[in-house]
């Protein structure tokens, strides 16, 4: 089962459509700075927090070298507490083992709880294909589901939604005429509707945070109470998740939980931190009869012992997207994944086809800005590099821009050549140059007008500078500095 894709021509044509819309910019503005914001204050009240970073990325590094085990480990434990655990190899037997599981108990109706795995395995197609009604009851996942849209981020995934396009859908959906200034009687409607969804559901089906080998619980996050609901309510749950998303024990689950909501929301931790530990025992109050683990591998194995077996260290905070000047600008739309932003930018070709998503490896201006916030410092630049010189190595990317990235690798490769062509340059450009500015007669960057070359390159200031200072470059020799040494920041644009 595959997911949309994001061809060059489809990403450029959602990213303009979302450029251009000033309500979308002005909102996404608003909301992703607020998560910034939060971020930033939640981190800087724990203390050594960049210690605690480097244990997480430690604790998640070492897990997922030894996967293998500790998958086992979580499958004897959660069998132990009587959980039925599930293998799936790829989206469609995932998938096919919840309908199984659905059409096994008669369920008509499926309660679920915010997933992006469910997203990504598409459960609400199969399930619907199947005659199985699910009905998603996290708010923000609600109102993207009755617009008929995929998410826009990771843990908002309704943030480009207005509160007008909301009360239309509800209106839609409830029949009542409701006020854009009454916010109580909004929520209370959408209340009232998806209470009713609880109460007459067979089955509830979650994804899970993370998965404690050593219990075999499944934990899950949430804000808004309703993963609670889905998980207690119907007679049968079932979770379903990635397979790198297991800690071996409660104490690399602490951390990781410590800085999952702060990197997220902004928030110590979530409203609720839920753990389920199989079915309901003898004298519990609530709890479903059944509980079933969904372990989803979808092409993770695959990623092991390459150079991108970083990405599996992923927590889905979302921080990534929220400080990407790409995805801040294209809109989630764009990357026709349900994972978006820098994540979705390496996740969703290595996943999913680097054919199927050629664009989203060029979906970003490598400043680094993901690695910077991203808990577990996973070094996306690098692997959406990666992505690119493969995307060049299979012919994905031809014709011209497969020949322009090969010549400038040629060139950046050779020194001597490099500095011969950017003095080419310099004097070419000459002719073009008007006030001060770059004016091409062809344009090849839109509306972007390109930088030109300073007149003087970084080596030659740098030169002129110690020449100035009476040092010689024997002297520099002499002090063990090779004039090499000053290789790679050579040039500076005016
Ligand atoms: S890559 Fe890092 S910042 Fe982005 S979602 Fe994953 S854990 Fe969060």
């Amino acid at each position: 089962m595959s997911t949309p894709g994001s061809s060059f021509s489809q990403f450029r044509h959602s990213a303009t459509i979302a450029i251009e819309d000033v309500r979308l910019q002005g909102a996404l503005d608003r909301a992703l700075s607020h998560f910034r914001e939060a971020r930033g204050n939640a981190l800087s009240a724990v203390p050594d927090v960049e210690a605690l970073r480097d244990h997480l990325k430690a604790i998640r590094q070492t897990t997922i070298a030894n996967l293998a085990e500790h998958l086992e480990t979580f499958e004897r434990s959660a069998q132990a507490n009587g959980a039925h655990v599930h293998w799936a190899r790829t989206a469609a037997e995932a998938s096919q083992i919840v309908v199984d599981i659905a059409r096994a108990h008669n369920v008509k109706l499926v309660a679920k709880s915010k997933s992006m795995m469910t997203d990504e395995i598409r459960l609400n197609q199969a399930l619907e294909a199947a005659g199985i009604t699910p009905v998603e009851t996290d708010l923000g996942e609600w109102i993207i589901q009755l617009s008929q849209e995929p998410p826009y981020h990771i843990i908002a995934p309704a943030v480009h939604k207005t509160k007008g396009q909301v009360i239309e859908l509800f209106e839609h959906e409830s029949g009542e005429s409701l006020s854009a200034a009454d916010i109580p009687a909004l929520t209370a409607v959408a209340r009232r509707m998806l209470r009713a969804k609880f109460l007459a559901a067979d089955m509830g089906v979650s994804g899970g945070n993370l998965a404690v080998a050593e219990t075999g619980s499944v934990v899950l996050v949430t804000n808004e109470g309703n993963g609670r609901m889905v998980t207690t309510l119907p007679r049968v749950h079932v979770a379903v998740m990635g397979i790198e998303k297991i800690a071996p024990t409660w104490d690399e689950a602490a951390v990781w939980l410590s800085l999952l909501a702060r990197s997220a929301t902004g928030q110590p931790l979530s409203i609720y931190t839920t753990a389920i530990t199989g079915p309901a025992r003898p004298g519990d109050v609530d709890g479903p009869q059944e509980v079933h683990v969904v372990l989803v591998d979808n092409g993770r194995s695959r990623l092991l012992n390459t150079p991108y077996e970083e990405v599996l260290q992923c927590l889905r905070c979302g921080a990534c997207l929220n400080v990407c000047p790409v995805y801040r600008e294209a809109g989630g739309h764009a990357y026709g994944s349900p994972y978006t932003g820098p994540i979705g930018a390496v996740v969703s070709p290595l996943l999913f086809g680097l054919e199927q998503y050629e664009a989203l490896p060029h979906a970003s201006s490598l400043c680094g800005a993901c690695k910077d916030v991203c808990p577990v410092r996973i070094d996306l630049p690098r692997m959406l590099l990666a992505l690119r010189q493969e995307e060049v190595a299979q012919g994905i990317i031809a014709g011209p821009e497969a020949l322009a990235e090969r010549a400038v690798a040629a060139l950046m490769g050779n020194a001597g050549l490099w500095q011969l062509a950017l003095g080419a340059a310099r004097l070419g450009q000459r002719p073009f140059l008007h006030d001060g500015q770059l004016q091409l007669p062809v344009s090849f960057t839109g509306e972007r007008r390109p930088p030109h070359l300073a007149a003087k390159s970084f080596r030659q200031l740098w030169a002129e500078g110690l020449e100035a200072e009476g040092l010689a470059a024997e002297s520099l020799a002499a002090e063990g500095l090779d004039s090499q040494d000053c290789r790679g920041d050579d040039e500076r644009t005016g």
